[in-house]
């Protein structure tokens, strides 16, 4: 089965805001099996949105259409979606006394228009939208089924986890079931070569790389029969990326993020953890104070953007920062030592570059980092050259520490070597 998938608003059109429901979108469906083919965007406006939806139901098993599901004058996807489906609008009363409720709990009066939202289709499934007015609406035609969805992300996602997911995967016969193998310290193209084999000769299970901010991510989906037989299928080829990435896989499990790796291995290893940031501003403290239960892990932090503030606060040398720089790798070294130093914890990552637009050199250009990591006093420094603008910088320099820390962890505990340099 294909899907396609519609998103409608002229905001995306003028690149007021991203497109995310889109990627999400297309993302889950490809867990789910599905193939997507086409992706279209349309303004509010009833006509082109017509012809839009008339052209996807021709060509697509099933059409998702995210936004334009709001009271106001021009959110018109319903009304529009229902017209080209053939379908009348009645008045649906336990949406409207959803959004009673829903009202009445925010203690606010809902508006004339709000009612509109109650307003549904002739024969749809509704989906229930707890986070909104907006109930979602599933149009069943002979051939095709036509999805619609609300808009915001905070309540198409939940709608799409609940409700969408398991009336897609019942549409089918077959069980649809995917594994994340997720990945730090191996570059996306080094991670694509790595696979490109098992990704040529794929059929079911199939392998789809996706390239995240210092990560890369490996997808395999396989189908079968049952939830058994499609697990079964899976095995081998995870097995298979195991062997080829080793201790680079940091998780296999869903919702595991790469921070979440680094906290559950000092938890495992009893350790305590500080940070010390220059040119990311706190952003790694801020990525490891995300994961819940960090408190029993992370004691406290310093952002020490001037040398005046690294010389003391972290006791890096005068001579090292006027012999080498702000940015170097004997700067960042004495940043973790520092660190380790005031803080007492176990475990110390310093960060230390050049994220731009100014202040590059031929010797030291933009997107030049210093990554150094110290656990119980042995430190690690890595160079990193990142490119990209000033936040993608600092966000590759704060994965790249999240990964240096995990794998300067498991090297102290196991002796696993991943090729970086000692002081
Ligand atoms: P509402 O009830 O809030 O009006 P709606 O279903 O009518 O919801 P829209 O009015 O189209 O949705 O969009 C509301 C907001 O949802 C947008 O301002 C935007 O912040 C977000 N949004 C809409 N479409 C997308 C999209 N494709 N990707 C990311 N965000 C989106």
């Amino acid at each position: 089965m294909n899907v396609e998938l519609v998103c409608v608003g002229t905001e995306l059109l003028l690149g007021s805001i991203v497109n995310t429901n889109a990627a999400y979108l297309s993302e889950k469906c490809a867990g789910l099996g599905l193939s997507c083919y086409f992706q279209t965007v349309v303004g509010d406006n009833g006509d082109r949105l017509a012809r839009v939806l008339g052209t996807a139901m021709e060509r697509s098993d099933i059409v998702i259409v995210c936004g334009g599901l709001g009271p106001t004058e021009d959110d018109l996807t319903k009304e529009t979606a229902a017209k080209v489906c053939g379908k009348k609008m009645y008045l649906h009363e336990p949406s409207k006394k959803a959004i009673e409720s829903f009202f009445a709990y925010k203690g606010m009066e809902p508006t004339d228009n709000n009612w509109k939202q109650a307003m549904l289709p002739e024969g749809a499934i509704v989906l229930h939208n707890p986070n909104g007015t907006a109930p979602g609406v599933i149009m069943e035609m002979k051939d095709v089924k036509v999805i619609l969805l609300p808009g915001p992300p905070n309540e198409l996602q939940p709608m799409f986890e609940e409700s969408v997911a398991p009336y897609l995967a019942s549409l089918t016969a077959q069980v649809i079931c995917s594994q994340t193998v997720k990945i730090c310290g191996v570059g996306e193209s080094k991670a694509e070569t790595m696979v490109m084999d098992l990704i040529d000769g794929q059929t079911n299970p199939t392998i789809a790389t996706y390239a995240k901010t210092g990560e890369v991510h490996i997808r395999v989906t396989a189908n079968a029969g049952d939830r058994k037989s499609a697990a079964k299928l899976l095995k081998p080829v995870v097995k298979e990326l195991k062997a080829r990435f080793g201790n680079h896989i940091y998780t296999t499990e869903e919702d595991v993020t790469l921070e979440k790796s680094v906290v559950d291995l000092a938890l495992a290893n009893n350790l305590t953890i500080t940070c010390a940031e220059s040119c990311t501003g706190g952003m790694l403290s801020a990525r490891l104070i995300n994961v819940p239960g960090i408190s029993e892990v992370y004691k406290s932090g310093v952002v020490t953007y001037s040398n005046k503030a690294k010389r003391k606060l972290l006791g890096v040398k005068k001579s090292t920062l006027q012999k080498y720089g702000a940015v170097s790798e004997k700067t960042a070294g004495e940043m973790a030592k520092g660190a380790l130093l005031i803080s007492r914890a176990d475990v110390s990552v310093a960060i230390t570059g050049i994220a731009g637009p100014d202040g590059g050199t031929e010797e030291k250009p933009v997107g030049l980092v210093y990554i150094a990591c110290s656990v119980k006093g042995k430190v690690t420094v890595k160079e990193c050259r990142f490119s990209g603008n000033r936040n993608k910088i600092r966000e590759s320099a704060v994965s790249a520490a999240l990964a240096l820390m995990r794998g300067c962890i498991l090297e102290y505990y196991s002796k696993v070597t991943f090729g970086k340099k000692e002081s």
